[in-house]
């Protein structure tokens, strides 16, 4: 029987999926709604968008790809707003979408909503329009905190993830630690966690020769080490930067891509701390850049690390496999399922110095002998089964069990 075409509505409301990538509040969980909702639309279902205006300049509606839409609500200030403060204009968000939804007389068949503040309108809507709603946490409060790297997430953040995800028809997590998180720590029901690995987009993440690369950056012939990512304690950069102080500094350089002006207080420490280590001169940051100019980096890269300390899933891994570079990382995430150990890259114990270095040296001490880096193509197969349009077809899949559920 020929399947009814599906119009969802996802909601993305603090951070705008269309926002630089690698900025404070833009990363994976952007790229994860571009894409999917990109996938989903050319399989012929229909998506709309509900982010918040982040600029005067917004247009109200833009048609991003074939059967998605960006829709841009008026919610509190344009300006960033802080999160807690977003909060209190949840209620007013929910009735900007069904204002907006009730202009056009549109029918959704679902809310899929992502991040907490996206997931207390998707519920309030819920009780409006009658139809399933589908989470996805991307990060919790409660795990970040038990962690306790960076700022301290607010009791309000968690009390009200406990109460969301209570009350979501189904959860959707990229990976079995989150799928352990959401159970350990919220107590929630593992029947309505389905767990849907992420994806990569292989058209944009390819290998270019390592020495055009190079030489299109402008890069001598050390040995690049790569950063990707926004710019957050979480991530642990400071701990990479105290691993590259232990190696041979007559032959490495490190780039670390992202940050932009809200994360330069956390940039500006970590330039303190290379300068402290005296590593000053073989580390560049270049700032957030977007997708289409990182294959360049990934390819000119001998390693990219990931010294994380939470990642929820790891999309830097795919990209950098994507694109042939071997990838070090902490146990974070999706890397098990990413990295193939001591093949596509190592997977280290912890995010301490010493661990970080010894993987960084194994990798670069294959190099001189001809591999792994070499063998860039076995890298780039190794993943080939994260793919966008496979998640786009197993949320479908979902949506669809749930619509015949009732
Ligand atoms: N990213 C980017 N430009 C930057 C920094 C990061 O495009 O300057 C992208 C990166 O390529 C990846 C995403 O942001 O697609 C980060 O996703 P990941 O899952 O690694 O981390 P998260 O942001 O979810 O913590």
């Amino acid at each position: 029987m020929a399947r009814k075409r599906l119009n969802i509505a996802m909601l993305s409301l603090h951070s705008c999926p269309l926002g630089e990538l690698g900025s404070r509040d833009t990363g994976g969980m952007s790229v994860y709604i571009r894409e999917v909702a990109s996938e989903i639309g050319k399989r012929g279902h229909s998506v709309d968008i509900y982010t918040r205006a982040h600029d005067p300049r917004d247009k109200q509606v833009y048609y991003l790809d074939e059967n998605v839409r960006l829709i841009h609500l008026q919610v509190g200030q344009v300006e960033r707003m802080h999160k807690l403060i977003l909060y209190t204009y949840l209620g007013d968000a929910s009735c900007s979408v069904e204002n907006f939804r009730k202009s056009l007389d549109i029918q959704y068949d679902l809310i899929h909503s992502h991040y907490w503040l996206s997931v207390w309108v998707g519920r309030r809507i819920q009780t409006w329009w009658k139809v399933p709603h589908v989470t996805m946490f991307h990060t919790l409060g409660a795990v970040k905190n038990a962690i306790g790297i960076g700022e301290e997430e607010p009791e309000l953040r968690v009390v009200t993830e406990n109460e969301l995800i209570e009350d979501s028809h189904c959860i959707i997590v990229s990976t079995e630690s989150e799928m352990r998180d959401i159970v350990s720590y919220y107590g929630a029901s593992q029947d309505k966690i389905k767990i849907i690995p992420c994806g990569v987009n292989l058209s944009t993440f390819h290998n270019i020769d390592q020495s055009s690369a190079r030489q299109n950056l402008g890069l001598n012939g050390n040995s690049i080490i790569l950063f990707v990512g926004r710019i957050e304690p979480l991530k642990g950069v400071d701990r990479l930067l105290e691993a590259i102080s232990k190696l041979d500094k007559k032959k490495i350089e490190l780039i670390v891509i992202g940050g932009d002006t809200e994360s330069q207080s956390e940039l500006d420490r970590l330039h303190n701390i290379s300068q402290e280590l005296n590593i000053q001169d073989l580390v560049t940051f270049t700032g957030n850049l977007e997708h289409e100019e990182l294959p360049q980096y990934y390819s000119a890269a001998d390693i990219c690390v990931i010294p994380s300390y939470y990642e929820s899933f790891g999309l830097v891994a795919l990209e950098s496999l994507a694109c042939g570079t071997p990838v070090v990382s902490t146990r974070v995430g999706g890397i098990e399922k990413i990295v193939q150990q001591g093949k596509t890259g190592y997977i280290v114990d912890s995010n301490s110095a010493p661990e970080l270095a010894k993987g960084i040296a194994k990798i670069l001490s294959n190099k001189s002998s001809g591999s792994p880096r070499a063998n860039t193509e076995f890298i780039r197969d190794s993943i080939s089964q994260f793919n966008w349009g496979y998640v786009a077809e197993a949320l479908i899949e979902q949506y669809e069990t749930m619509l015949d559920k009732g």
